[in-house]
Parts: structure tokens; sequence; C-alpha cells
């Protein structure tokens, strides 16, 4: 489940949340920096999967989803065109 919401229910000032036992994520929206929400929305999604398939290293849990999410978030804002070729089959431009 995804919530976009202008604050977190932790009350923290981070952009994101995982609930990995009760499989929600979420994100703090309009806030200006669409960037940012991309890769906030990466970062939580690959928490989640790193959950899913029980790894356990905090530390390398958090680099790893960091990297994934920056890169994938990156791809995506540059190509614009590259969602919808991979949700609607159609040619990239
Ligand atoms: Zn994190």
């Amino acid at each position: 489940m995804l919530f976009f919401d202008r604050e977190l229910p932790d009350g923290s000032s981070n952009w994101g949340l995982c609930h990995q036992d009760k499989k929600i994520i979420w994100i703090v929206r309009n806030s200006g920096d669409r960037e940012q929400e991309i890769d906030t929305f990466f970062h939580e999604l690959f928490h989640a999967v790193w959950h899913e398939y029980r790894r356990s290293n905090r530390e390398t849990e958090e680099i790893a989803v960091t990297i994934l999410a920056a890169g994938l978030s990156k791809a995506l804002t540059n190509n614009p065109s590259l969602l919808q070729y991979l949700t609607q089959n159609q040619k990239i431009e």
C-alpha cells in the first residue's frame, strides 16, 4: 500500500517511510522537488523489497537502496518516455 501525504506518520522530517511489517510506504508529496519524491519512492520501495527477501544487514541495506533509488530515479527523470515505454510498450523517443 502506498500513501502520499504532507507529513510522515512518525513526525520525522524524512522524505519517506517504509513500514515493512504492515507493508505500507509513505511519501511526502508536493514537496516542490519532484525528483526527490521519485527518488524517495524507489528508496522506500527497495527497503520493502530488501525486507521481503529477508536480508538483514541494515548498513548494507541503506547503501544499496540509496544507490539503486538514485540511479533509477535519475534514469526516469532524464528519460521521460522511459516509463511510458516500460508500461505501454511504446517506442522511446
Ligand atoms: Zn533508508
